[in-house]
């Protein structure tokens, strides 16, 4: 198999009928960066900057960010890289952060975007890292647990003023600055159009997205087999998102685990869905299964099946029953 998907990584990533989808990993640690070339990834789909928080005794310094940061940009030669900015609180949590509560129900608290626009020191020092390291360079950033189109012009602002200081102390730049918005709230569901006008690029970060709209908490193994991640209702939010996307032409990619294993890979594509994040090892499988891929008959499917009403079979063996044709 290792033989096999080292072969692939020479093979363009492309369906069985032509159409390019990006395999992009997800990483968080120096340690991640020599799979990016090991995997044949085309990039950097979800960079956890939180994960240098979580391995530290104390908050990271400037320099220790910045550091990262370039190392990463360095190992990644040119290909592209999203940085997220720091997702921590709800199941992250720092024992250091003095600043941390107590709460009833931590995956709707105080974490992510939430907690970073009310301590805006620690964003505003990880935005000067991260355009620090990006001088001459393409910036990628994204932000977690967004709720609120305002969540995303309060963090714009921080991030204006801090490109507005480092030219003024005459720093080298990065080249262009995009910013994206992970999709990971059900409430942003109802105002895609203008999500996809406020943002560069989305991120569908379908861990979170999939425990909102189910009300099912992730980590919670008693119910871990109970919702199906393939079922109907929820590839009828993927298809909306992916819709939007294209009908605003703002780049839409989903980081979640969804898009580790080959089948649900296989739906995401037949989605719409032309750039995927995952972790380095699924990147070989995921491929295999792409070049395989006859994406019109799968799109066919989708428009026979999606939004029939109450299949015999559930989507998921559907879907099985597609891959295994
Ligand atoms: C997600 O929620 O799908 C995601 C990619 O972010 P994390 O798993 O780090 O919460
Ligand atoms: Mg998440």
């Amino acid at each position: 198999r290792q033989e096999v998907y080292r072969e692939l990584r020479k093979k363009p990533s492309t369906t069985k009928d032509g159409v390019q989808v990006d395999l992009l990993m997800n990483a968080g640690l120096a340690v991640d960066l020599p799979q990016l070339a090991e995997a044949g990834a085309a990039g950097i789909g979800l960079f956890r900057t939180e994960l240098q928080f979580m391995v530290a005794s104390t908050f990271p310094r400037a320099e220790a960010q910045e550091k990262l940061y370039r190392d990463v940009l360095e190992a990644a030669r040119g290909k592209p890289v999203t940085f997220r900015t720091i997702d921590i609180g709800g199941d992250k949590v720092l024992p250091y952060f003095k600043g941390a509560i107590q709460e009833e129900n931590p995956a709707l608290g105080w974490r992510a975007i939430r907690l970073t626009l009310d301590r805006p020191g620690l964003l505003r020092t990880q935005i000067r890292a991260l355009l620090k390291a990006s001088g001459g360079r393409e910036l990628k950033l994204m932000l977690p647990m967004v709720t609120e189109l305002g969540e995303i012009a309060q963090a714009r602002e921080i991030i204006d003023r801090e490109v507005r200081h480092l030219s003024r102390f005459a720093h080298h730049l990065p080249t262009s600055l995009k910013l994206g918005a992970m999709l990971e709230v059900p409430s942003l569901l109802f105002q895609l159009d203008e999500l996809m006008k406020a943002v560069d690029f989305v991120s569908v970060g379908s861990n979170d997205l999939f425990q909102f709209v189910m009300a099912v908490d992730r980590g919670n193994t008693q119910l871990a087999n109970r919702f199906d991640t393939l079922s109907a209702p929820f590839l009828r939010v993927l298809k909306q998102i992916a819709d939007a996307g294209a009908r605003n032409h703002t780049p839409v990619t989903l980081c979640g685990e969804l898009a580790g294993k080959p089948i649900s890979a296989m739906a995401l594509i037949g989605l719409g869905f032309r750039s995927i994040s995952m972790s380095p090892a699924s990147i070989g499988p995921v491929k295999a299964m792409l070049t395989e891929l006859p994406l019109e008959e799968l799109k066919a499917f989708f428009d026979d099946n999606l939004m029939a009403p109450a299949q015999e079979l559930p989507m998921r063996a559907l879907l099985q029953a597609f891959a295994d044709d």
